[in-house]
């Protein structure tokens, strides 16, 4: 194998020296990574790192001694700031330069920034999407009492969870009339909704905020309704945003993130990207997935294509996520449904979503088994409507 550049040292480019050092002995490969840390598990941050039952050494995927021993040359806390195309090379923040054979962009996302003139807060507002923030975040937790969310997607849903569970007021206020809006359906954010009011969290739909005051100690959060929100400090988790202005820059297509076909190539055939950053067709649109599944799988098919195989990314999106002792799981995507059947025994909780007689996706919480054998089933085939009819909904 050619030189391989990996720019972003997170879950994907974990994956892609994971596939490539399976099958090629002594690879040749840089890994470059704008934090100070070798890859880490990104999922636990949000939940049990904040409640502290998981520590940093915990997180890390592989020391820096393993990668040594692969043959990897790492070069941590030393951004890209540039690729050139033509002649091959990457620049770095410290203005080194990294020449490559094929370059694999695997940068993910960043938590999306407030307004700047709505934060007058004074630097109370947090927000989370690596180690650096979990750790600031977990220790103004532990610090605080009282905490307002904005944002009621997984991550803000789950540090909701979190605080309860160590005993903190959550208060979350959400600017769409229901939770997990853009990735659920409704019957699942009613769910949900109910999970987060039953364990104490005050919630507000429909609502955005337009002001977060210095007050006191804490800040005053100020609805769109006029609703004001005392709090020790702010979280805001209103979703993410691609890291792909250095593609954009190169000349590459980028659309939301940065355009991929089914090989995990870019517009320029020398450069893939994968993982959160990374954008492609999915059941006829184009889609971003922010998923552990999807960094794994767009690593394993770009690991198969730089050693000469003929992969394709036709992914089973899988998804999950830990609130309180709930855990949800998702496979497939329910965009486009007809309909969508709740089934519900006890705590379990299972939503299927068909389209023309076909089951495309399924959400569950606390089902496990049936989340695991829809996987295998939309790998091998599929499901049909009629038959989840006559089995009663359970497969
Ligand atoms: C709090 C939290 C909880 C999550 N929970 C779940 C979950 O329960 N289940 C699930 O499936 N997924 C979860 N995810 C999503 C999952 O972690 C991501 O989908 C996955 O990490 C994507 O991998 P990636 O390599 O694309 O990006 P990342 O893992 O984010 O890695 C990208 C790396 O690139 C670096 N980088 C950016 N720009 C540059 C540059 N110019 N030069 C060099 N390096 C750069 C970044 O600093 C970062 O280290 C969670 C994410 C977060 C933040």
């Amino acid at each position: 194998m050619n030189d391989i550049v990996i720019l972003g040292a997170g879950h994907a480019a974990h994956a892609l020296i994971s596939a490539i050092t399976k099958s090629t002995s002594s690879p040749r490969i840089t890994l470059v990574g704008a934090e100070r840390h070798v890859p880490y598990n990104r999922p636990p941050l949000s939940k049990k790192y904040l409640l502290g039952e998981v520590s940093n050494d915990d997180l890390i995927l592989r020391s820096p001694a393993q990668y040594a021993k692969l043959g990897i040359v790492t070069v941590l806390e030393d951004a890209a700031i540039s690729i050139n195309p033509a002649s091959k090379e990457v620049r770095l923040h410290s203005g080194r330069s990294i020449g490559y054979t094929n370059l694999v962009i695997a940068t993910g996302s960043r938590a999306r920034s407030l307004p700047a003139s709505l934060d007058q807060s004074n630097e109370r507002v947090y927000s989370l999407r690596g180690l650096a923030d979990a750790l600031a975040l977990r220790e103004k937790i532990v610090a605080s009492q009282n905490i307002v969310i904005l944002g009621g997607g997984y991550i803000g849903l789950e540090v909701a969870a979190s605080c309860v569970s160590l005993g903190k007021s959550v208060t979350i206020v959400e600017a769409a009339p229901r939770l997990l809006a853009r990735v659920a359906e409704p019957a699942l954010s009613d769910k949900i909704l109910r999970l987060h009011q039953t364990n104490g969290v005050s919630v507000h739909l429909g609502r955005t905020a337009i002001a977060i005051r210095e007050r006191g100690a804490g800040c005053a959060t100020e609805l769109d309704d006029g609703t004001v929100i005392s709090s020790d400090f702010v979280l805001s988790a209103i979703g993410s945003v691609p890291n792909s202005e250095l593609a954009r820059a190169a000349g590459l297509e980028v659309e939301d993130g940065i355009v991929v076909d089914e090989r995990c190539a870019t517009s320029n055939p020398s450069i893939f990207a994968i993982g959160d950053c990374a954008s492609f067709v999915f059941g006829g649109r184009r889609i971003r997935l922010e998923s552990i599944q999807n960094a794994n799988d767009q690593a394993n098919v770009v690991a198969a294509v730089l050693g000469g195989g003929k992969a394709r990314y036709n992914p089973v999106p899988w998804f999950w996520s830990d609130q309180y002792d709930a855990r949800l799981q998702s496979v497939g995507i329910s965009h486009g449904a007809d309909a969508s059947i709740p089934v519900e025994v006890g705590n379990a909780f299972a939503l299927w979503h068909h389209r023309d007689g076909e089951v495309i996706a399924l959400d569950t919480i606390n089902c496990p088994r049936q989340h695991m054998l829809a996987r295998k089933r939309f790998g091998s085939g599929g499901i049909r409507l009629t038959e989840l009819e006559k089995s009663g909904y359970v497969l």
